[in-house]
């Protein structure tokens, strides 16, 4: 078989945007300055591991200045580079935009593999990374908001902010310096599912549209439907839970970087879950076909309705494209579908739900805790406040159009939400 050539990742992100490009209108030279990343620093630092001292790549680019602070995830992984950290960073610049929340794009990266470090070197690499960051000017809540992203989560962010306020005690809004805080430390409800719950919603409303199964010969509805998840780190396992607890649907096939699984009859999703979580793989699982680290990537050709690749860029290209046998590719990852995989999938009828739409639930929940970091006000008090208002505005409606006064009692008890005593 001749095997394509391997595109990077920056390279085929700038391909969908040329693609898009022509049907904007704008200016050659406003999309030219809207493509390239306007910075990016590279950083290395040493860090005392086991008594021996490491020295840690690492990244953080800003795409787009154009609207601030700008906005976007910590990537731990040892796959990190300057190409993948602006080509994510580029990503998010457009999600930001199709969402309308008035962020910049960026995306930071730590070259190193999280799951081989301990607690406290995990700690003390990201206090350094965060450091860094402050001393260069490429952290703050008004110039640039960092998020989890693969191999980071809430505890991260925590200490991210914990190391910010020790620089910058006297400013008030430091909450404000990261997102996907822990709810306890001036995060919000519901930002740890954000994105998971988010790609639920995009792939039921695919589902919903009667022209597009039609098309591709489905039922209308998410019920009922077959589906493979690859990667069951934060956004891959809240897709799956979500997508069985209040979808219906029926996860076919897993994988994880020890390897991939397979039971057409279905596999339950908090088991298997509970399994990895206790055995540590997924491949002793009870009755499913087992495909072993060597073949985790077969994950992409079994047979489903919806193929949801969650882990990471560069899984479908123009390599495996032609094998996939799924109707739909729901893009839970940033990138997992390359510009020439996507091209081969579009000629073969498979419909891919983009990234830049389709995972966007995160940065839009992290868009509301940034706004209550600003605001120093809970979400609880605000909705009362905003509740206040509007029923103050219904009671002046209702005098003026009956001509009637309501006593000063009453309208407190209307305005707060009380019983009416009439
Ligand atoms: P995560 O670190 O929580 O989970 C990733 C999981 O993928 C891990 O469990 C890892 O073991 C697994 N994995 C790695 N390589 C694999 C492989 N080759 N095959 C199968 N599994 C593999 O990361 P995450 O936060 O869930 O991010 C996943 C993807 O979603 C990334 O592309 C990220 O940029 C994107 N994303 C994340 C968020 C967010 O809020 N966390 C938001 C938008 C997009």
């Amino acid at each position: 078989m001749i095997m394509a050539k391997n595109v990077s990742f920056l390279d085929s992100v700038n391909r969908y945007f040329d693609a898009a490009a022509p049907h904007t209108g704008l200016d050659e030279g406003l999309l030219k300055q809207i493509k390239v990343c306007n910075g990016v620093y590279q950083i290395h630092f040493p860090v005392m591991v086991d008594g021996k001292v490491q020295v840690i790549e690492a990244y953080r680019a800003q795409h787009s200045n154009h609207r601030s602070p700008t906005k976007g995830g910590i990537r731990y992984s040892n796959h990190v580079n300057q190409d993948e950290v602006v080509a994510l960073a580029t990503l998010m610049s457009y999600k930001c935009a199709i969402v309308d929340v008035p962020f910049g794009g960026a995306k930071g990266g730590v070259k190193i593999n999280p799951w081989e470090y301990s607690e406290a070197d995990l700690e003390k690499i990201t206090r350094r990374y965060t450091t860094e960051l402050i001393r260069h000017k490429f952290i703050g809540p008004a110039i640039d908001v960092p998020a989890p992203d693969y191999g980071t989560g809430s505890r991260e962010m925590a200490w991210i902010y914990d190391t910010y306020r020790a620089f910058y005690p006297d400013d008030i809004n430091a909450a404000g310096c990261v997102t996907g805080k822990p709810v306890n430390q001036n995060g919000v409800r519901g930002r740890t599912e954000a994105t998971g719950r988010g790609v639920f919603y995009g792939i039921r409303e695919a589902c919903n549209n009667k022209e597009l199964m039609d098309k591709l010969g489905l039922e209308m509805g998410i019920e009922g439907k077959t589906m493979v998840i690859q990667g069951l780190g934060n956004v891959g396992s809240y897709t799956a839970t979500i997508s069985q607890d209040e979808g219906e649907v029926k996860i076919v096939g897993v994988s994880e970087v020890e390897g991939a699984i397979y039971n057409a009859d279905g596999i339950d999703i908090h088991a298997l879950l509970r399994h990895r979580a206790h055995h540590g793989s997924i491949l002793s699982y009870p009755d499913a076909r087992i495909y072993g680290k060597d073949k985790r990537r077969a994950v992409m050709e079994f047979e489903c309705d919806i193929l949801v690749p969650a882990a990471l860029e560069n899984q479908i290209d123009a390599n495996n494209a032609a094998n996939v046998r799924a109707k739909i590719i729901a893009e839970a990852a940033n990138g997992p579908v390359t510009a020439d995989g996507a091209a081969i999938l579009a000629e073969r009828g498979v419909v891919v739900i983009p990234d830049i739409y389709l995972n966007a639930g995160g940065v839009t929940v992290s868009y509301f805790e940034w706004l209550k970091n600003l605001s120093h006000m809970r979400f609880g008090r605000l909705e009362k406040r905003f509740d206040e208002r509007a029923y103050r505005r219904i009671v002046d409606q209702i005098e003026a159009t009956t001509g009637k006064v309501i006593s000063d009692r009453d309208r407190e008890l209307i305005v707060r939400g009380g019983p009416l005593h009439t």
